[in-house]
């Protein structure tokens, strides 16, 4: 048995990380036997791209983060172009996309870009990485006025109930370092609601490192922590665990 996990949300192109290449080779060495490294905007979409060529068990997205959405006049033409990126081997799911009523973002912006997005990936028939920043009511709505649409609730901060919901719609729950914290509130209950069959877990690295590293730049080399957590919570074994979550975030992103 293999206690290696697959990092289903990592930004291992943000600047923080001075050598990602170094750093990755290490991780699939010994921590990792697949890493989903997430694009926020068209270039951040396209160094992802650059970077999963690098490894073979490394995947990418692409997609516009809502507190990227801003900035961006014509939606059209940045929708025809990560359309275009998707076309790429590794570039597995459009993301990370979403809502994030937590800074002050133009709703009505955000939400044309979030749906936007979700018609793109029933149109090309990927899964999603979901962002859902204090906006849970209209994420819920504006995803399931997409009927075909499925993927991966990131780093979840949500009820209980809403993730059984999610999974229910076929998505996958993914949870992050935080479920560590002492303060973790409602994501143990969310865990134990949620088939095992739709559990993930990740890093959304260089942030939300979880406890002992707490503060310190996060990496996959640290989600060992979170994963350890969530099959105490299950009351599994580790090593079994870590066979699971591996093979759910194939299933998720449709990779061998
Ligand atoms: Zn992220």
């Amino acid at each position: 048995m293999s206690s290696l996990l697959f990092d289903t949300h990592a930004h291992y192109t943000d600047s923080k990380f001075e050598d990602p290449i170094t750093l990755l080779k290490s991780l699939f060495e010994s921590d990792v036997c697949g890493v989903m490294c997430c694009g926020w905007d068209i270039q951040s979409s396209k160094d992802s791209i650059h970077l999963a060529n690098e490894f073979k068990n490394m995947y990418c997205s692409a997609g516009i983060h809502p507190e990227n959405c801003v900035d961006i006049e014509d939606m059209n033409s940045s929708i025809d172009e990560i359309k275009l990126l998707c076309s790429e081997d590794k570039v597995k799911a459009i993301g990370e996309i979403g809502l994030d009523y937590y800074w002050e973002i133009p709703k009505k912006k955000q939400q044309d870009f979030f749906d936007a997005q979700l018609s793109l990936a029933e149109e090309l028939d990927m899964p999603v990485i979901i962002h859902d920043r204090d906006a849970h009511g209209d994420v819920f709505d504006i995803i399931r006025s997409h009927k075909k649409v499925r993927g991966v609730m990131h780093g979840y901060s949500g009820s209980a109930e809403s993730a059984r919901q999610y999974a229910n719609m076929g998505f996958y729950i993914s949870f992050p370092g935080t479920i560590t914290f002492k303060n973790a509130a409602k994501l143990p209950e969310a865990v134990l609601t949620v088939p095992k069959e739709r559990i993930v877990v990740e890093t959304d690295c260089p942030y939300l490192t979880p406890v002992p590293f707490r503060g310190k730049l996060n990496h996959s080399g640290y989600m060992k922590y979170t994963a350890s957590k969530v099959a105490e919570l299950l009351k599994m074994d580790y090593n079994e665990f870590c066979e699971l979550e591996v093979q759910n975030a194939k299933n998720l992103f449709d990779t061998k």
